[in-house]
């Protein structure tokens, strides 16, 4: 298969991209490198088998081009990290909504597959763990900003949902829930590499309110996995999927593993909400998926522990800044 992937230069598309070339496939990444990196593909670029536009997903005649050439596509492009979208949301609206849309309409020009990624915070500040797919969500008012990525997001899945249902274009919706793993950076807020990084730099570890509310992190190796399998799966066209871990940690406790997995003597600081975001910051005290209907079509369990993962982030951090 030739597969293109949105975002491909990012954290999880360039697993993606990683595993897709070793199981042969034929691989083009699209990516305007806002928050991916070059370096996450660099070391892919010396195969014959894989191909990147440095573009945005927005300019139609390459993506025409590129949905044209290609017989499935992964849409992972999109403006995430709580503190971005608390930043910048005009960009992450704009971003979301639009690229979506650009990619969905050349998708259905050629026929292709697309498989969506969305997101966990689609649940909002539901309180009714865990998580099922057909749920209600649960969202506070539009003037605050985090809503805005919730709500982008949501529209992306009714669009594909609307491709699949009005003009049977083939669509997978996958909620994403914290996906961590080696390469992720915490630069746009995301909770796992920012206290790895403190970690290993001996600075403080910011716990952002009590530190008691609670996610599941998923490594990335067993979200990719998880997106291979829908991929191939038939039943899960038109469907939505949870993909998400079963081990929920409160935030504290995942400082204090940090800290002793990296043998760090780093501080645990406590930042109110106002002050780590802005005013009236709304977040979710736990977030647990349902995965019951993942597995049912795919068989799919997470293999990789929270510990295996944070190992893995911690040497890749050490890696990257030379530490010992
Ligand atoms: N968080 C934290 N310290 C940080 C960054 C994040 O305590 O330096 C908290 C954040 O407030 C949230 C949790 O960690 O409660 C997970 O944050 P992240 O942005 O990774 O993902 P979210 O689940 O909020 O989308």
């Amino acid at each position: 298969m030739h597969v293109l992937i949105t975002g491909g230069a990012g954290f999880i598309g360039s697993h993606l991209a990683e595993a897709l070339l070793a199981a042969d496939h034929r691989v083009t990444v699209i990516d305007d490198l806002s928050t991916g990196r070059f370096a996450n593909i660099e070391p892919l670029v010396a195969s014959p088998q894989f191909h990147f536009a440095i573009e945005t997903i927005t300019n139609e005649t390459v993506l025409d081009r590129l949905a044209s050439e290609c017989d499935f596509i992964y849409h992972l492009a999109a403006a995430v990290g709580v503190e971005l979208i608390v930043r910048s949301p005009v960009h992450v609206i704009q971003t979301n909504i639009l690229g979506t849309e650009a990619v969905l309409r050349a998708a259905n020009r050629y026929r292709r597959p697309v498989l969506l990624a969305s997101t966990s915070e689609i649940y909002g500040k539901s309180e009714q763990v865990p998580f099922k797919e057909d749920d209600d969500r649960v969202l506070g008012p539009t003037t605050r900003s985090r809503w805005c990525y919730s709500t982008s997001k949501a529209v992306d899945e009714f669009l594909a949902l609307a491709y699949h249902k009005e003009r049977g274009l083939p669509v997978i919706i996958a909620r994403l829930f914290n996906t961590v793993g080696p390469r992720q950076t915490g630069q746009y807020g995301m909770v796992v590499p920012r206290f790895v990084a403190q970690a290993v730099a001996q600075e403080p570890i910011t716990v952002y309110g009590d530190g008691q509310q609670s996610r599941c992190f998923t490594d990335v190796e067993d979200v990719v996995r998880a997106l291979l399998l829908l991929a191939k799966t038939p039943a899960a066209m038109g469907n939505v999927f949870n993909i998400g871990g079963i081990e929920e940690v409160t935030i504290l406790e995942l400082a204090r593993r940090v800290l002793s997995l990296a043998d760090s003597t780093a501080e645990v600081v406590f930042i109110p909400y106002e002050k780590a975001y802005e005013e009236g910051f709304e977040d979710m005290r736990r977030r647990v998926p349902d995965t019951s209907r993942l597995r049912a079509v795919t068989g799919w369990q997470p293999r990789v522990s929270l510990d295996e993962t944070l190992h893995r982030m911690i040497a890749y951090a050490r890696e990257q800044t030379n530490t010992p």
